[in-house]
């Protein structure tokens, strides 16, 4: 088994955990090699859940903060083994997200007693893939004890900022009806391919709102993704399916985001594939504000949807922070810079270290 060394500096353990290979379904070398470089440190508990390991402090401090980052990458691309190039460092998960799991590492093993609040790490399996294979997840249903905490730090790449909440996602289906007819006698049938161009052009006017929550503003979208109807070159198509995926802010419940769409298409048959809600940004909350001043960076609003949304689920408010440019997430060439690797470990090791 390869050894980790977790008191080497951070790009070399960086570097370390690139070389690992861990794709989706295939991390348990990574896991292996990371409950066995946590279990040796005897301030922490370790335990293992499938491919995931969850290590905790047991100060008895009053709060408790779960820093958490996932161990798997998507499929390489020819991007191994890892490469330092000046100041950045390439290869597969460099950026999503080995720099920051590198980072709560260095965390776990070098701050033995955290002064205000006890810490959780958590390094899980299978987030690059569908839902229910999420480690986090499979924790949250097993032990969702192990996931107790007043604060999450997801370090995901978000540039070293700090992005706060997340948008949710519903997916829908509208069907719109005509009558099929044979196109040498179209006017004895209806087309449900012309009748659908009044769904989209209520699309392509429609204003997305904006949603301020604690001064982080919410940038919602609505949007045709599919768009399928036709029977044969010569048939007039009785049906026509528009599909739209819309991004909602993190104060609309599943059942408002639902209502939303359903008033926009009145007496059109509007099914509901998919919903999911985002999280609050929390930022109001007294351990999510004290992270953010010493932080140092002005908090955005993070717009896609991410795991911190489980965490509110859970009642946990969660935010990212780590590493590297989100935009290089999944991409042949993802790096991270060496100075955010530096960075992020710095700052959270003060945060962690300063007194309540
Ligand atoms: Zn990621």
């Amino acid at each position: 088994m390869t050894r980790l060394d977790l008191f080497a500096d951070v790009v070399a353990l960086t570097r370390a955990l690139v070389d690992i290979p861990s794709e989706s379904g295939h991390e348990a070398r990574l896991a292996d090699a990371v409950e066995a470089a946590l279990a040796a440190l005897p301030h922490l508990t370790v335990e293992r859940i499938g491919h995931s390991v969850v290590a905790r402090t047991d100060l008895g401090h009053p709060e408790r903060v779960l820093i958490a980052g996932h161990l798997d990458t998507v499929p390489a691309a020819g991007n191994l083994p890892s490469r330092l190039d000046g100041g950045l460092l390439h290869g597969l998960g460099a950026c999503d997200m080995k720099g920051g799991v590198a980072v709560a590492l260095r965390l776990a093993a070098t701050v033995p007693a955290p002064a205000a609040r006890d810490v959780t790490y958590v390094f899980y399996e299978c987030e690059e893939v569908e839902g229910d294979r999420n480690g986090l997840g499979v924790i949250a249903a097993a032990r969702p004890e192990l996931l107790a905490a007043d604060l999450a730090i997801l370090m995901e790449p978000s540039d070293a900022g700090v992005e706060a909440g997340c948008q949710g996602v519903l997916s829908a289906d509208i069907t719109v009806r005509g009558e099929r007819a044979h196109t040498a006698r179209s006017w004895m049938g209806v087309n449900a391919a012309h009748r659908a161009a009044a769904v989209l052009q209520r699309l392509a006017d429609h204003t997305p709102q904006r949603v301020v929550i604690d001064g982080l503003e919410y940038r919602e979208g609505l949007n045709a993704v599919a768009v399928r109807a036709g029977v044969a070159g010569n048939v007039v198509p009785d049906e026509c399916v528009i599909t739209v995926n819309s991004r909602f802010a993190p104060s609309r419940s599943a059942q408002e985001a639902e209502a939303y769409v359903r008033d926009l298409f009145p007496g059109h048959d509007v099914e509901v594939t998919e919903v999911v809600t985002g999280a609050l940004p929390g930022l109001g909350q007294e351990a999510v504000a004290s992270l953010v001043a010493v932080l140092g960076v002005a908090p955005r609003p993070k717009l896609g949807w991410t795991d911190v949304a489980r965490f509110a689920a859970l009642g946990v408010p969660a935010l990212n922070y780590g590493p590297g440019d989100p935009v290089l997430a999944h991409t042949a060439g993802e790096y991270v810079p060496v100075a955010q690797l530096h960075a992020c470990e710095e700052r959270l090791r003060s945060w962690l270290s300063a007194s309540p």
